[in-house]
Protein backbone atom coordinates (compact mmCIF):
# COMPACT_ATOMS: atom_id res chain seq x y z
CA UNK A 1 0.00 0.00 0.00
CA UNK A 2 1.28 3.63 -1.03
CA UNK A 3 -0.04 6.75 -0.08
CA UNK A 4 -0.01 7.17 -3.79
CA UNK A 5 -2.59 4.43 -4.83
CA UNK A 6 -5.45 6.40 -5.22
CA UNK A 7 -3.67 8.33 -7.66
CA UNK A 8 -4.06 5.16 -10.17
CA UNK A 9 -7.38 6.44 -12.26
CA UNK A 10 -6.18 9.87 -12.62
CA UNK A 11 -2.71 8.37 -13.70
CA UNK A 12 -4.45 6.52 -16.33
CA UNK A 13 -6.64 9.12 -17.57
CA UNK A 14 -3.72 11.31 -17.98
CA UNK A 15 -2.24 8.48 -20.21
CA UNK A 16 -5.28 7.78 -22.26
CA UNK A 17 -5.30 12.02 -22.65
CA UNK A 18 -1.57 11.62 -23.49
CA UNK A 19 -2.25 9.00 -26.11
CA UNK A 20 -4.56 10.93 -27.80
CA UNK A 21 -2.44 14.19 -27.79
CA UNK A 22 -5.25 16.22 -26.11
CA UNK A 23 -5.07 17.84 -22.75
CA UNK A 24 -7.19 19.97 -22.39
CA UNK A 25 -7.07 20.38 -18.60
CA UNK A 26 -3.33 22.04 -19.14
CA UNK A 27 -3.69 24.32 -21.51
CA UNK A 28 -1.20 27.16 -21.47
CA UNK A 29 -1.58 30.63 -22.98
CA UNK A 30 1.74 31.76 -23.90
CA UNK A 31 0.71 35.63 -24.02
CA UNK A 32 -2.52 37.23 -23.87
CA UNK A 33 -3.03 40.13 -25.98
CA UNK A 34 -6.90 41.24 -25.04
CA UNK A 35 -9.40 40.10 -22.61
CA UNK A 36 -10.67 38.28 -26.04
CA UNK A 37 -7.31 37.18 -27.95
CA UNK A 38 -4.07 35.25 -26.54
CA UNK A 39 -1.49 33.29 -28.36
CA UNK A 40 -1.74 29.56 -27.77
CA UNK A 41 0.30 26.86 -29.37
CA UNK A 42 2.42 30.00 -31.11
CA UNK A 43 -1.23 30.43 -32.97
CA UNK A 44 -3.49 33.59 -32.49
CA UNK A 45 -6.26 32.23 -30.65
CA UNK A 46 -9.90 33.86 -30.17
CA UNK A 47 -10.28 33.33 -26.16
CA UNK A 48 -13.69 31.86 -25.23
CA UNK A 49 -13.29 29.69 -22.26
CA UNK A 50 -12.56 32.49 -19.67
CA UNK A 51 -15.66 33.97 -17.66
CA UNK A 52 -13.86 37.23 -18.41
CA UNK A 53 -17.79 38.38 -18.82
CA UNK A 54 -17.45 42.71 -19.59
CA UNK A 55 -13.95 42.19 -20.42
CA UNK A 56 -12.29 44.31 -17.63
CA UNK A 57 -9.24 42.59 -17.25
CA UNK A 58 -7.58 45.08 -19.73
CA UNK A 59 -9.86 48.46 -18.75
CA UNK A 60 -7.49 51.29 -18.57
CA UNK A 61 -9.19 52.64 -15.33
CA UNK A 62 -8.80 49.55 -13.19
CA UNK A 63 -4.97 48.91 -15.00
CA UNK A 64 -4.29 52.35 -13.07
CA UNK A 65 -6.37 51.63 -10.20
CA UNK A 66 -3.89 48.79 -9.60
CA UNK A 67 -0.58 50.76 -10.36
CA UNK A 68 -1.54 53.52 -7.53
CA UNK A 69 -2.55 50.34 -4.92
CA UNK A 70 0.95 48.98 -5.82
CA UNK A 71 2.76 52.01 -5.60
CA UNK A 72 0.87 53.19 -2.26
CA UNK A 73 0.02 50.10 -0.78
CA UNK A 74 2.61 47.51 -1.80
CA UNK A 75 2.78 43.87 -3.30
CA UNK A 76 0.85 42.18 -0.61
CA UNK A 77 -0.49 42.55 2.94
CA UNK A 78 1.47 39.72 3.96
CA UNK A 79 -1.13 38.33 6.49
CA UNK A 80 -4.37 37.82 7.39
CA UNK A 81 -6.68 40.53 8.52
CA UNK A 82 -7.54 39.02 11.94
CA UNK A 83 -3.41 38.63 12.78
CA UNK A 84 -1.88 41.55 10.81
CA UNK A 85 -4.73 43.99 10.61
CA UNK A 86 -7.13 45.53 7.05
CA UNK A 87 -5.93 47.56 4.79
CA UNK A 88 -8.53 50.78 4.26
CA UNK A 89 -9.16 49.27 0.67
CA UNK A 90 -10.64 45.75 2.12
CA UNK A 91 -13.43 47.71 4.36
CA UNK A 92 -13.69 49.93 1.66
CA UNK A 93 -14.80 47.35 -0.73
CA UNK A 94 -16.99 45.81 1.57
CA UNK A 95 -19.17 48.85 2.41
CA UNK A 96 -19.25 49.44 -1.50
CA UNK A 97 -20.18 45.80 -1.93
CA UNK A 98 -23.10 46.04 1.00
CA UNK A 99 -24.31 49.52 -0.48
CA UNK A 100 -24.19 48.19 -4.53
CA UNK A 101 -26.99 45.24 -3.33
CA UNK A 102 -28.31 47.55 -0.73
CA UNK A 103 -27.60 45.14 1.84
CA UNK A 104 -26.71 45.93 5.62
CA UNK A 105 -23.08 44.64 5.08
CA UNK A 106 -20.38 43.23 3.61
CA UNK A 107 -17.36 40.72 3.78
CA UNK A 108 -14.70 40.01 1.61
CA UNK A 109 -12.46 36.75 1.70
CA UNK A 110 -9.44 36.09 -0.42
CA UNK A 111 -11.17 33.86 -3.80
CA UNK A 112 -14.46 32.84 -4.19
CA UNK A 113 -13.38 29.46 -3.28
CA UNK A 114 -13.14 30.63 0.12
CA UNK A 115 -16.03 32.82 0.29
CA UNK A 116 -18.21 29.85 0.12
CA UNK A 117 -16.17 27.65 2.21
CA UNK A 118 -15.89 30.39 4.81
CA UNK A 119 -19.84 31.56 5.25
CA UNK A 120 -21.02 27.62 4.70
CA UNK A 121 -18.09 26.38 7.18
CA UNK A 122 -19.45 28.90 10.06
CA UNK A 123 -23.04 29.28 9.23
CA UNK A 124 -24.07 25.58 9.32
CA UNK A 125 -22.15 23.00 12.22
CA UNK A 126 -22.90 19.69 13.19
CA UNK A 127 -26.20 20.45 14.20
CA UNK A 128 -27.36 22.58 11.22
CA UNK A 129 -29.60 21.30 8.23
CA UNK A 130 -28.67 22.37 4.66
CA UNK A 131 -30.06 21.39 1.76
CA UNK A 132 -28.53 22.59 -1.38
CA UNK A 133 -28.79 22.29 -5.11
CA UNK A 134 -27.74 19.45 -6.29
CA UNK A 135 -25.43 21.25 -9.25
CA UNK A 136 -23.71 23.14 -6.66
CA UNK A 137 -20.20 23.90 -7.01
CA UNK A 138 -17.04 22.09 -4.86
CA UNK A 139 -16.69 24.98 -3.18
CA UNK A 140 -20.36 24.86 -1.73
CA UNK A 141 -19.79 21.15 -0.95
CA UNK A 142 -16.52 21.79 0.92
CA UNK A 143 -18.00 24.32 3.02
CA UNK A 144 -20.47 22.36 4.24
CA UNK A 145 -18.03 19.53 5.01
CA UNK A 146 -15.81 21.50 6.43
CA UNK A 147 -18.56 22.78 8.91
CA UNK A 148 -19.69 19.25 9.76
CA UNK A 149 -23.70 19.76 8.78
CA UNK A 150 -25.74 17.56 7.53
CA UNK A 151 -26.83 18.30 3.92
CA UNK A 152 -29.23 17.07 1.45
CA UNK A 153 -29.23 17.92 -2.24
CA UNK A 154 -32.46 18.45 -3.52
CA UNK A 155 -32.56 17.79 -7.44
CA UNK A 156 -31.49 20.58 -9.66
CA UNK A 157 -33.55 23.33 -10.47
CA UNK A 158 -36.56 21.04 -8.71
CA UNK A 159 -38.40 22.98 -6.31
CA UNK A 160 -40.51 20.70 -5.81
CA UNK A 161 -38.29 18.61 -4.44
CA UNK A 162 -36.81 21.00 -2.33
CA UNK A 163 -40.38 22.01 -0.84
CA UNK A 164 -40.72 17.54 -0.15
CA UNK A 165 -37.57 17.80 1.59
CA UNK A 166 -38.26 20.66 4.28
CA UNK A 167 -42.16 19.84 4.24
CA UNK A 168 -40.28 16.22 5.42
CA UNK A 169 -38.02 18.32 7.97
CA UNK A 170 -40.92 19.69 10.32
CA UNK A 171 -40.26 21.73 12.49
CA UNK A 172 -36.40 21.74 11.80
CA UNK A 173 -37.27 23.39 8.11
CA UNK A 174 -36.99 26.83 9.68
CA UNK A 175 -33.45 25.98 10.85
CA UNK A 176 -32.15 24.61 7.51
CA UNK A 177 -30.16 26.86 5.07
CA UNK A 178 -31.41 26.42 1.34
CA UNK A 179 -27.77 27.16 -1.12
CA UNK A 180 -28.71 27.37 -4.98
CA UNK A 181 -26.46 29.34 -7.80
CA UNK A 182 -28.06 32.18 -9.76
CA UNK A 183 -26.38 31.01 -13.16
CA UNK A 184 -25.25 27.71 -13.31
CA UNK A 185 -21.32 27.58 -14.61
CA UNK A 186 -21.56 24.03 -16.42
CA UNK A 187 -24.82 24.66 -18.76
CA UNK A 188 -25.54 28.26 -18.29
CA UNK A 189 -29.18 27.75 -16.81
CA UNK A 190 -30.92 29.84 -14.12
CA UNK A 191 -32.05 28.92 -10.81
CA UNK A 192 -35.46 29.04 -10.57
CA UNK A 193 -35.40 31.79 -7.70
CA UNK A 194 -39.06 32.94 -7.39
CA UNK A 195 -40.31 29.07 -6.46
CA UNK A 196 -37.31 28.85 -4.12
CA UNK A 197 -37.65 32.47 -2.48
CA UNK A 198 -41.68 31.23 -1.74
CA UNK A 199 -40.80 27.86 -0.83
CA UNK A 200 -38.60 29.63 2.02
CA UNK A 201 -41.43 32.03 2.87
CA UNK A 202 -43.82 28.76 3.01
CA UNK A 203 -41.32 26.94 5.41
CA UNK A 204 -39.21 28.91 6.72
CA UNK A 205 -35.73 28.99 6.87
CA UNK A 206 -32.24 30.90 5.56
CA UNK A 207 -31.39 31.18 1.67
CA UNK A 208 -28.15 31.67 0.38
CA UNK A 209 -27.51 32.05 -3.44
CA UNK A 210 -23.71 32.03 -5.00
CA UNK A 211 -23.95 34.61 -7.57
CA UNK A 212 -20.47 34.28 -9.10
CA UNK A 213 -21.40 33.37 -12.43
CA UNK A 214 -24.62 36.35 -12.53
CA UNK A 215 -23.18 39.02 -10.76
CA UNK A 216 -22.05 41.87 -13.61
CA UNK A 217 -24.29 40.03 -15.85
CA UNK A 218 -28.09 40.00 -14.50
CA UNK A 219 -30.35 42.42 -13.23
CA UNK A 220 -31.15 45.90 -14.09
CA UNK A 221 -27.63 47.26 -12.27
CA UNK A 222 -25.82 43.94 -12.55
CA UNK A 223 -26.03 42.57 -9.41
CA UNK A 224 -27.33 39.44 -10.66
CA UNK A 225 -29.96 36.77 -11.07
CA UNK A 226 -31.82 37.79 -7.49
CA UNK A 227 -32.28 41.54 -8.63
CA UNK A 228 -33.26 40.67 -12.39
CA UNK A 229 -36.48 39.11 -9.91
CA UNK A 230 -37.00 41.63 -7.85
CA UNK A 231 -35.87 39.16 -4.93
CA UNK A 232 -32.47 40.76 -3.55
CA UNK A 233 -34.35 41.11 0.26
CA UNK A 234 -35.45 37.73 0.53
CA UNK A 235 -32.02 36.11 -0.09
CA UNK A 236 -30.27 36.37 3.77
CA UNK A 237 -26.44 35.71 2.44
CA UNK A 238 -25.44 37.11 -1.30
CA UNK A 239 -22.46 35.45 -2.08
CA UNK A 240 -20.25 36.25 -5.36
CA UNK A 241 -16.47 36.28 -6.62
CA UNK A 242 -14.15 38.90 -7.99
CA UNK A 243 -12.59 36.70 -10.48
CA UNK A 244 -14.97 36.82 -13.32
CA UNK A 245 -17.07 39.92 -14.05
CA UNK A 246 -14.66 41.93 -11.90
CA UNK A 247 -11.64 40.61 -13.54
CA UNK A 248 -9.73 40.08 -10.07
CA UNK A 249 -9.61 37.40 -7.79
CA UNK A 250 -11.22 37.46 -3.99
CA UNK A 251 -15.26 36.76 -3.04
CA UNK A 252 -17.44 38.03 -0.96
CA UNK A 253 -20.95 37.70 1.19
CA UNK A 254 -23.26 40.73 1.72
CA UNK A 255 -26.22 40.24 4.18
CA UNK A 256 -28.74 42.35 6.22
CA UNK A 257 -28.01 39.78 9.14
CA UNK A 258 -25.84 41.48 12.22
CA UNK A 259 -24.18 38.26 12.80
CA UNK A 260 -22.39 38.82 9.51
CA UNK A 261 -19.48 40.50 11.73
CA UNK A 262 -18.82 37.65 13.31
CA UNK A 263 -17.94 35.52 10.91
CA UNK A 264 -14.64 37.46 11.00
CA UNK A 265 -14.06 36.32 14.65
CA UNK A 266 -15.11 32.21 13.98
CA UNK A 267 -14.59 31.51 9.89
CA UNK A 268 -11.16 29.87 9.62
CA UNK A 269 -11.13 29.94 6.10
CA UNK A 270 -11.16 34.14 6.31
CA UNK A 271 -8.62 34.13 9.64
CA UNK A 272 -5.85 32.18 8.28
CA UNK A 273 -5.27 33.54 5.03
CA UNK A 274 -3.62 36.29 3.85
CA UNK A 275 -6.32 38.63 2.77
CA UNK A 276 -6.23 40.19 -0.78
CA UNK A 277 -3.37 42.24 -1.87
CA UNK A 278 -3.72 45.93 -2.16
CA UNK A 279 -3.94 45.59 -5.91
CA UNK A 280 -6.47 43.28 -5.90
CA UNK A 281 -8.51 45.34 -3.85
CA UNK A 282 -8.11 48.45 -5.91
CA UNK A 283 -9.20 46.56 -9.30
CA UNK A 284 -11.75 44.99 -7.60
CA UNK A 285 -13.07 48.38 -6.25
CA UNK A 286 -12.52 50.25 -9.91
CA UNK A 287 -14.30 47.34 -11.97
CA UNK A 288 -17.34 47.54 -9.17
CA UNK A 289 -17.45 50.95 -9.90
CA UNK A 290 -17.47 50.53 -13.68
CA UNK A 291 -20.51 47.98 -13.46
CA UNK A 292 -21.97 50.00 -11.83
CA UNK A 293 -22.05 52.97 -13.77
CA UNK A 294 -23.97 51.99 -16.63
CA UNK A 295 -25.31 49.16 -18.66
CA UNK A 296 -23.74 48.95 -21.87
CA UNK A 297 -20.82 46.14 -20.91
CA UNK A 298 -23.94 44.28 -20.27
CA UNK A 299 -26.03 45.32 -23.37
CA UNK A 300 -23.10 44.06 -25.22
CA UNK A 301 -22.30 41.19 -23.66
CA UNK A 302 -26.50 40.30 -23.99
CA UNK A 303 -25.86 40.85 -27.79
CA UNK A 304 -22.59 38.90 -28.06
CA UNK A 305 -24.29 35.68 -25.99
CA UNK A 306 -27.34 35.95 -27.98
CA UNK A 307 -25.58 36.02 -31.46
CA UNK A 308 -23.21 33.12 -30.45
CA UNK A 309 -26.17 31.14 -28.93
CA UNK A 310 -28.42 31.46 -31.92
CA UNK A 311 -25.80 30.60 -34.33
CA UNK A 312 -24.65 27.59 -32.74
CA UNK A 313 -28.57 26.70 -32.28
CA UNK A 314 -28.79 27.26 -36.42
CA UNK A 315 -26.10 24.52 -36.78
CA UNK A 316 -28.22 22.49 -34.97
CA UNK A 317 -25.99 21.78 -32.32
CA UNK A 318 -27.53 20.73 -28.64
CA UNK A 319 -27.16 23.64 -26.40
CA UNK A 320 -27.35 23.29 -22.31
CA UNK A 321 -29.95 26.26 -21.43
CA UNK A 322 -31.42 29.39 -22.64
CA UNK A 323 -28.92 32.12 -23.85
CA UNK A 324 -26.42 33.48 -21.01
CA UNK A 325 -22.35 33.95 -21.41
CA UNK A 326 -22.22 30.19 -20.76
CA UNK A 327 -23.17 28.44 -23.19
CA UNK A 328 -22.53 24.72 -23.24
CA UNK A 329 -22.15 22.19 -26.14
CA UNK A 330 -23.50 18.68 -25.32
CA UNK A 331 -21.82 16.03 -26.61
CA UNK A 332 -22.93 12.18 -26.43
CA UNK A 333 -19.36 10.80 -26.13
CA UNK A 334 -16.24 11.27 -24.36
CA UNK A 335 -13.50 11.17 -27.14
CA UNK A 336 -15.71 13.09 -29.73
CA UNK A 337 -16.00 15.83 -27.47
CA UNK A 338 -12.06 15.83 -26.86
CA UNK A 339 -11.71 15.20 -30.36
CA UNK A 340 -13.91 18.39 -31.15
CA UNK A 341 -12.30 20.95 -28.89
CA UNK A 342 -9.50 19.75 -29.89
CA UNK A 343 -9.77 20.42 -33.53
CA UNK A 344 -11.33 24.38 -32.01
CA UNK A 345 -8.04 24.74 -30.50
CA UNK A 346 -6.35 24.01 -33.69
CA UNK A 347 -8.64 26.51 -35.62
CA UNK A 348 -7.57 28.61 -33.28
CA UNK A 349 -10.72 28.76 -30.79
CA UNK A 350 -10.31 28.41 -26.73
CA UNK A 351 -13.11 27.25 -25.08
CA UNK A 352 -13.12 24.60 -21.92
CA UNK A 353 -13.48 21.13 -22.02
CA UNK A 354 -15.84 20.11 -19.05
CA UNK A 355 -16.08 15.81 -18.23
CA UNK A 356 -17.70 14.32 -15.20
CA UNK A 357 -17.26 14.25 -12.52
CA UNK A 358 -17.09 17.93 -12.50
CA UNK A 359 -20.62 18.04 -15.27
CA UNK A 360 -23.98 17.49 -13.74
CA UNK A 361 -25.61 13.76 -15.38
CA UNK A 362 -22.11 12.91 -16.34
CA UNK A 363 -22.42 15.22 -19.16
CA UNK A 364 -19.51 16.29 -21.78
CA UNK A 365 -19.48 19.14 -22.39
CA UNK A 366 -17.37 22.27 -24.52
CA UNK A 367 -18.54 24.95 -22.73
CA UNK A 368 -17.99 28.60 -24.46
CA UNK A 369 -17.79 31.60 -22.25
CA UNK A 370 -19.04 34.85 -24.07
CA UNK A 371 -17.21 38.33 -23.35
CA UNK A 372 -18.55 41.89 -23.83
CA UNK A 373 -15.16 41.97 -25.42
CA UNK A 374 -15.79 40.34 -28.18
CA UNK A 375 -16.17 41.47 -31.36
CA UNK A 376 -19.20 40.20 -33.43
CA UNK A 377 -16.58 39.54 -35.78
CA UNK A 378 -14.54 37.17 -33.35
CA UNK A 379 -18.10 35.76 -32.57
CA UNK A 380 -18.83 34.82 -36.49
CA UNK A 381 -15.52 33.04 -36.84
CA UNK A 382 -16.37 30.93 -33.46
CA UNK A 383 -19.55 30.09 -35.15
CA UNK A 384 -17.53 29.62 -38.29
CA UNK A 385 -15.39 27.08 -36.73
CA UNK A 386 -18.53 24.89 -35.01
CA UNK A 387 -19.86 24.99 -38.72
CA UNK A 388 -16.83 24.02 -40.17
CA UNK A 389 -16.34 20.84 -37.70
CA UNK A 390 -19.54 19.82 -38.21
CA UNK A 391 -19.21 19.62 -41.88
CA UNK A 392 -15.80 17.68 -41.39
CA UNK A 393 -13.90 16.81 -38.39
CA UNK A 394 -10.41 16.90 -38.35
CA UNK A 395 -8.56 14.07 -37.07
CA UNK A 396 -6.99 13.26 -33.35
CA UNK A 397 -3.84 12.76 -34.95
CA UNK A 398 -1.64 15.86 -34.31
CA UNK A 399 -0.58 16.66 -30.87
CA UNK A 400 -2.22 19.76 -29.46
CA UNK A 401 0.16 22.08 -31.09
CA UNK A 402 0.24 20.47 -34.78
N1 LIG B 1 -18.82 29.66 -6.92
C1 LIG B 1 -19.12 29.30 -8.18
C2 LIG B 1 -20.53 29.03 -8.54
C3 LIG B 1 -18.11 29.17 -9.13
O1 LIG B 1 -18.40 28.79 -10.38
C4 LIG B 1 -16.77 29.43 -8.75
C5 LIG B 1 -15.62 29.36 -9.72
N2 LIG B 1 -15.79 28.69 -10.86
C6 LIG B 1 -16.52 29.80 -7.43
C7 LIG B 1 -17.56 29.91 -6.55
C8 LIG B 1 -15.11 30.04 -6.97
O2 LIG B 1 -14.70 31.29 -7.36
P1 LIG B 1 -13.14 31.67 -7.49
O3 LIG B 1 -12.64 30.98 -8.73
O4 LIG B 1 -13.16 33.13 -7.63
O5 LIG B 1 -12.45 31.17 -6.29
Amino acid sequence: MSIFDKFKAMAETRHELDLLGIDPFSVQIDDILSPTEGIINGRPTILAGTNNYLGLTFDPECIAATHEALEHEGTGTTGSRMANGSYTGHRKLEQELAEFYGKRDGIVFSTGYLANLGMLSTLAGPDDMVLLDADCHASIYDGCRLGGARFLRFRHNKPDDLARRMERLGDKAKNTLIITEGLYSMLGDRAPLKEIVEIKREYGGYLLVDEAHSLGVLGERGCGLAEELGLIEDIDFLVGTFSKSLGGAGGFCVSDHAELDLIRYLSRPYIFTASPSPATIATTRQALRTLAAGTHLRKKLQENYERLHAGLSALGYTLGADPSPVIAVVFDDKLESLQFWNDLLQLGIYVNMMLPPATPNGMFLVRCSVSAAHTFEQIDTICGAFAELQVSPMKVTAMQGG
